[in-house]
């Protein structure tokens, strides 16, 4: 469903020495598929989603989505849904504005349609007391299960979320979880996750990469990454405490 095979992004800019970020990932994800994927901070996670989503050029290799190469296909077009900390919300749209925009860019959807999809979506991510209110007045939480709501509405072939529940208090981020897992196996979006949230990882994911530096260093069910880690990093990694 989803492929990636040796995708590479080099930052360069002129007068600085070039990043390169990410440096040859494969990764094929099962149709419906939940991956997690976990790794310090700079190893090339925020790096790999942007460019499956078409928010950043790539440098090399190839994504698939269905078997069909998406890379010369503008972000728009690919049917990903992105829950991203920095993707903005419109400030000018309300909340249930900002749900059926997705909606209605995509297709000529009728107008009944769009607010039963808004509402039903606000239900299962706690966004009904807010669908009037506009993203400034909200709270960095609520703007994050706007963004996932969002993402969700449009019912994507891939699902990329980056640290889509850091915000939440402890409560919430238990209820989010459930309901995402459970949308997830309702409605069979192929995901990759990223978290710095062990245990969000371990009950979310069938399976977990691990990454540093640019490459995968372990691909395995959170058994397997747990109990017989690949080498020292791994181990490390996952062993400490998030
Ligand atoms: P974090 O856990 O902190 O979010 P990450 O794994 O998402 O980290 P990336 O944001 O993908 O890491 O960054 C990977 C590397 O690419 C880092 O060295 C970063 O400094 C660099 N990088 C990211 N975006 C750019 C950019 N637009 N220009 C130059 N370098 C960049
Ligand atoms: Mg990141």
């Amino acid at each position: 469903e989803l492929e990636l095979r040796d995708l590479r992004k080099t930052f360069s800019a002129r007068g600085r020495p070039s990043v390169d970020a990410v440096r040859g990932i494969d990764l094929t994800l099962r149709s419906g598929e939940l991956l997690g994927l976990l790794g310090p901070s700079g190893c090339g996670k925020s790096t790999t989603l942007r460019m499956i989503a078409g928010l950043e050029t790539v440098t090399g290799g190839d994504i698939l989505v269905g078997g069909s190469s998406v890379i010369s296909r503008p972000a728009q077009r690919r049917n990903i849904g992105v829950a991203f900390e920095n993707y903005a919300l419109y400030p000018p749209l309300t909340v249930a504005e900002n749900l059926a925009f997705g909606l209605k860019a995509r297709k000529k959807a009728d107008r009944g349609d769009v607010d039963r999809k808004v509402k039903d979506i606000a239900e299962r991510v706690d966004l009904t007391a807010i669908l009037d209110a506009r993203p400034a007045g909200l709270s960095s939480g609520q703007k994050q299960r706007v963004s996932l709501a969002r993402a969700l509405i449009r019912e994507p072939d891939v699902l990329l979320l980056d640290e889509p529940l850091s915000h939440l208090d402890a409560a919430q981020r238990d209820t989010t979880r459930r309901e995402l897992k459970r949308i997830q196996r309702d409605l069979g979006h192929t995901t990759i996750l990223v978290t710095h949230d062990q245990e969000e990882a371990l009950s979310l994911a069938d399976r977990i990469a691990v990454m540093k530096d640019g490459v995968i260093q372990q691909l395995g069910t959170p058994y397997e990454i747990y109990d017989s880690p690949a080498n020292v990093f791994v181990a490390d990694f996952v062993g400490e405490p998030a």
